[in-house]
């Protein structure tokens, strides 16, 4: 019988850092807030996860393409996309959710529920007029729970290009990868042979100076996000199966492909007052991590928002002219599914750890094509220089078809020990019976079965386990 221990932030830190998943960054200074490096085993994880996403949401999808723009955009973008106006509004922060609300909804909306209480105009106002009103009269979030004192949020990095004093062009590092997407859209409809709908992905850095930290890598200041855009004409196609049909990949993405346990995922959905004005229906996939389930994948439909932003914004014309009807020109309607690679990875780690008591392991049961390595390829001994040559000779036939690791330290059940710790599916040994028959032992991670198997087969059996 199967025998686990809860699962906690505290054990998935701890074993990232001892095994090389993720450190502090940093450290040597005393680290950074929220802010963590991959490790050797940690920057496999995250190149599996990115490339699982770009061959399921990209490649093998025809009205799919993939861009991958700059972290410095024109900082125009922001304003057009409501990221800059947004960092000069006073915010306030739920003390138990840490869900952030900018002061004047949250006002407005509490006075529409307490029309007893008299008005009050935030703009214009101070942070302390504003702090002091609401703790005058106790206005509490859509929750019912109070809040911390107003703080004017800037959650975009600035910087400056240029290098002359005075002369400096302030920009900003991207707060989502998104407004790449959409500023490009005239070039990639130009440049394509694509027709709506299609959507575009990509994959890359975004910075948001969080003000909710601390809760490992769940949220950090820099992070990867994994974004797509499906543009689409809604006079001819349906906005709701199509927005189903994206959470079914989603879905399918996370549970087939990463193979997560579906017992820790769920769909919630944005009601009226959370969602952004110009979105018609927004749901996360959540999942849910050691300290509860918390937002995962978002998507939305954004309706033509964004690119009528830009539109505004730039003064061009970023709508579509439909190829089979050229009366019929307007601007594209979209769907967002948005994620973060970090994240992902995070509940990768969540979900694979299994406290093996009876056996006394520490096992990561990612599913295989997760796994950091494939397999690990131990010589019996270290001495007897015709076992070391010969697993050499595994070690360079196995490693030309996938990710392998060579091990001779301590004797062999350590180096199981270890290798159950970082996840790698399949352990082969070579020993004496080696030199005489072509046969290897392999060892399943999970089971801990064992069988002989030729080293003729050995490939092959070990790629049908992987890409299942
Ligand atoms: P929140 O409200 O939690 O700050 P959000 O809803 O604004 O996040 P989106 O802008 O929709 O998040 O970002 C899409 C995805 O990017 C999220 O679902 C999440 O997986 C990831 N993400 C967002 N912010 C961070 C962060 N600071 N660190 C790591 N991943 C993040």
């Amino acid at each position: 019988m199967e025998q686990n221990n809860a699962v906690t932030l505290e054990k998935i830190a701890s074993l990232s850092k001892r095994r090389g998943f993720v450190y502090p960054t940093s450290e040597i200074y005393g680290g950074l807030t929220s802010s963590y490096d991959y490790g050797p085993l940690g920057a496999e994880l995250l190149r599996n996860i990115r490339n699982l996403w770009w061959h399921e949401m990209i490649t093998t999808r025809e009205d799919m393409v993939g861009i991958d723009s700059q972290i410095l955009l024109h900082p125009e973008t922001w304003v057009a996309s409501g990221h800059v106006t947004a960092f000069n509004d006073p915010l306030v922060e739920d003390k138990v959710t840490h869900k952030r609300y900018r002061a004047d909804h949250l006002i407005e909306q509490w006075l529409d529920k307490h029309p007893e209480v008299e008005k009050f105009q935030v703009d214009g106002m101070g942070l302390d007029e504003i702090g002091a009103y609401i703790e005058e009269h106790h206005v509490t979030t859509p929750e019912g729970n109070e809040v911390f004192p107003p703080k004017a949020f800037n959650i975009m990095f600035q910087t400056a290009i240029g290098v002359v004093e005075g002369e400096k062009m302030p920009v900003y590092l991207r707060g989502e990868t998104a407004q790449g997407i959409f500023t490009n859209f005239n070039n990639i409809v130009n440049s394509t042979r694509i027709q709506l709908p299609f959507g575009v992905g990509q994959i890359g850095k975004s910075f948001r100076n969080e003000i909710t930290t601390g809760q490992f890598i769940f949220r950090t200041l820099e992070f990867e996000q994994a974004e797509i855009e499906y543009f689409f004409d809604p006079d001819k196609t349906e906005w709701e199966p199509l927005f189903k049909s994206w959470q079914e990949s989603m879905y399918h993405f996370v549970n087939e492909t990463l193979g997560i346990n579906a017992d820790k995922l769920r769909w919630r959905r944005h009601s009226d007052q959370e969602r952004s004005f110009y979105s018609k229906d927004t749901y996360d996939l959540e999942y849910e991590f050691p300290f509860g389930f918390k937002e995962l994948w978002g998507i939305a439909y954004r309706t033509n928002y964004d690119l009528q932003q830009h539109i505004d914004h730039s003064g061009k014309d970023l709508s579509y002219q439909d190829p089979q009807d050229h009366q019929h020109k307007f601007v594209p309607h979209v769907i967002e599914p948005a994620v973060g690679v970090n994240r992902l990875l995070l509940m990768a780690l969540c979900d694979a750890y299994w406290e093996d008591v009876e056996n006394k392991r520490v096992v990561m049961r990612f599913k295989p094509n997760l796994a950091p390595y494939k397999a690990a390829v131990f010589p019996l001994v270290k001495n007897k220089p015709e076992i070391i040559e010969k697993a050499r000779g595994v070690y360079d036939m196995l490693a030309a078809k996938m990710g392998v690791v060579w091990d001779d330290r301590g004797n062999i059940g350590k180096r199981y020990f270890y290798q159950d710790e970082i996840g790698t599916p399949f352990c082969i040994t070579v020993d004496y019976q080696t030199l005489e028959d072509n046969t290897v032992t392999v060892r399943e991670r999970d089971s801990m079965a064992q069988e002989r198997v030729s080293l003729d087969d050995l490939t092959a059996k070990l790629l049908s386990e992987i890409e299942k």
